[in-house]
């Protein structure tokens, strides 16, 4: 099957076919235009040289896409039932490897050393699974695997609290940790009208470019996510009032305050006012003295 697995009249057909049934647990919405996978495949700048990861092949649409453009890919799909149909529909591709199994049980580290050996970069390129779209992120992320960058669909709540500024509503404890590791930029925002089955959300495309090291230092970044969840805890609170009420106590408050003036941080302000770099400074200096 060398024709485009994504058309909305193969996709059908493949479905038919195969006597494939849509698992809403699994999130399974797959993109029926050409137009919208060109554009993820584009944004991951791929080429001959570099591999791509993809996290839930589905029936392959966005995975022929890639076998076209980069020199390897590895497509990583839980259900069952669809490792034959990739493995049939994705047969004349020799650059493909599907592996089965949860992108979040595999040790993806030992996998992108095994599979990538000849490519320089590596890139996720994903439509993602909505129900676990976070989780999958995080777990890119925070296990600091040899990548560049990761371009993923998402829904569109999730993608504007990730590449959020402080200030904002959307700015908060996810915005900060994606952006403690990397550069992010919204690509595009995708209709919902573009997948079988359609989701109920819209959904948008991010660009998440890796830092080669973290944005700021942080001494003890546990502690960090810890002063940062606090600190919005409850988001019309002072920063001062929710530190104290939820990571500190009453008594303390007096210290507390002091310790943010000598952060050059206000401490009426709200949470959702600090950027990354006052909160790491800020953690820092709680955590060297309490
Ligand atoms: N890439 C296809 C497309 O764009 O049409 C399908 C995308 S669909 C939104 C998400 C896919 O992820 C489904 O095929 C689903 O079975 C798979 N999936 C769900 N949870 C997963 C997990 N934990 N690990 C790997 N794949 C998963």
């Amino acid at each position: 099957q060398k024709e485009r697995i994504s058309s909305p009249k193969n996709t059908k057909e493949i479905i038919k076919k195969y006597g494939f049934s849509f698992k809403k647990s699994l999130g399974q919405n797959f993109l029926i235009d050409q137009n919208i996978l060109e554009r993820i495949v584009n944004a991951a700048q791929l080429d001959q040289s570099k591999g791509a990861l993809e996290i839930g092949p589905g029936i392959g649409s966005l995975t022929q896409s890639l076998t076209q453009t980069a020199g390897k890919v590895v497509a990583i799909e839980l259900d069952q039932r669809l490792i034959p149909i990739l493995n049939d529909l994705l047969k004349h591709y020799d650059n493909i490897e599907v592996i089965h199994g949860d992108v979040l049980k595999l040790d993806l580290r030992t996998i992108l050393e095994e599979q990538f050996k000849e490519q320089t970069e590596i890139s996720v390129v994903a439509n993602l699974p909505y129900y676990v779209t976070t989780p999958i992120i995080m777990a890119l992320l925070e296990n600091q695997l040899p990548i560049e960058n990761i371009v993923v669909m998402i829904q569109k709540e999730v993608a504007e609290r990730m590449v959020a500024s402080p200030g904002g509503k959307e700015y908060g404890s996810l915005s900060i940790a994606v952006q403690y590791y990397c550069e992010p930029e919204m690509v595009l925002t995708v209709p919902h009208t573009v997948f079988i089955p359609q989701p109920n959300v819209d959904s948008a495309v991010i660009r998440l470019k890796l830092r080669k090291k973290p944005r700021v230092h942080i001494e003890d970044s546990e502690y960090f996510f810890k002063v940062v969840q606090a600190s919005f805890a409850q988001r019309r609170k002072t920063i001062i009032n929710n530190l104290t009420s939820n990571l500190f106590t009453k008594d303390e408050k007096q210290k507390l305050i002091s310790i943010l003036e000598s952060c050059e941080i206000n401490p009426s302000r709200r949470g959702e006012t600090l950027s990354i770099e006052e909160y790491a400074r800020l953690s820092n200096r709680l955590r060297e003295i309490t």
